[in-house]
């Protein structure tokens, strides 16, 4: 009987879309709509937000397209988000794909929103992604003093598990954000079993916290649904994936969006303001 309610029982909360708009990897040679300048990630995250994304996850490119660290293109694109998107959450990657040891972490004095935050390791595709414990202790502290909040991203059980002890030893600025990542390759895979068991540990171990999910290339739009129905909130963008389906490259950040927005009304879950967002995450309000 109660997989009756299972399509109800989140009707009506507001569902947080994130949209990652660039990251390290895919090339205008790969999709043309992915925006590399400063000047078009603004313009493609205004065009997000319209669609309904409160988060902008961000990465910054050099003018060759390859991945960056420069603390000034972050502080030019969180000027440009702050003025043409107001109130939308700005959150920086410390990912590892775009500087190595600390470099990850020098726009973190730029006092983001928020900042994905790994606590862990895992294989990526073609490489180890390397997350020592002395570095993720650096890379909190420095988002605890510059008051981040985190967003965990959750490549494996065990990262959920670490950010669970690291949130209630304090090491974690604000409230505890989880986000579950699946689909990368040599990683953890698409699976719906593990996914509902994630969601079980958060549940379980942090009711108060909120969760997001992530899938990587076709699995998108399959990890968007299971996180929408299931409760949680959920991430888009061309970072993730460039694709609408096998022949059709994405148009645009906003055509993603729009297709998890889609899924929201389908669950009957009111895609989040960037207000209601922040009030949900407890993130300061822009004034
Ligand atoms: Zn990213």
């Amino acid at each position: 009987m109660r997989q009756c309610f299972s399509m109800s029982d989140h009707t009506g909360k507001p569902c947080i879309l994130c949209c990652a708009i660039t990251g390290s990897l895919p090339r205008k040679s790969d999709n043309p709509a992915v925006p590399i300048s400063v000047a078009e990630q603004i313009e493609s995250s205004h065009a997000a937000v319209e669609a309904g994304a409160s988060i902008i996850h961000a990465h910054v490119r050099n003018d060759d397209e390859s991945p960056s660290s420069d603390p000034d293109k972050f502080a030019a694109l969180k000027e440009g988000l702050e003025r043409h998107c107001p109130g939308v959450i700005v959150q920086f990657s410390t990912g590892g794909r775009s500087g190595t040891g600390r470099e990850r972490g020098a726009m973190l004095p730029l006092r983001p929103d928020m900042a994905s935050l790994s606590v862990g390791s895992n294989n990526f595709p073609t490489r180890v992604y390397g997350n020592a414990p002395d570095l993720v202790a650096w890379l909190a502290a420095e988002m605890q003093k510059y008051e981040i909040t985190p967003e965990v991203e959750a490549f494996d059980l065990s990262h959920i598990l670490q950010a669970l002890v690291m949130h209630q030893n304090g090491a974690l600025h604000g409230k505890l954000y989880v986000q579950f990542v699946m689909g990368v390759k040599n990683a953890m895979p698409v699976d719906k079993e593990v996914f509902d068991f994630y969601v079980q540990i958060m549940r379980n171990r942090a009711p108060q916290a909120h969760w997001c999910a992530a899938g990587i290339g076709a699995a998108q739009i399959v990890v968007n649904e299971w996180a929408i129905a299931a409760g949680g909130h959920t991430r888009t963008g061309l970072e993730d994936n460039i694709r609408l389906n096998k022949t059709t490259l994405a148009p645009s950040n906003a055509t993603l969006v729009a297709r998890a927005a889609e899924l929201c009304a389908k669950y009957d879950r009111p895609v989040a303001t960037p207000r209601q967002a922040r009030a949900l995450l407890g993130l300061r309000s822009h004034d």
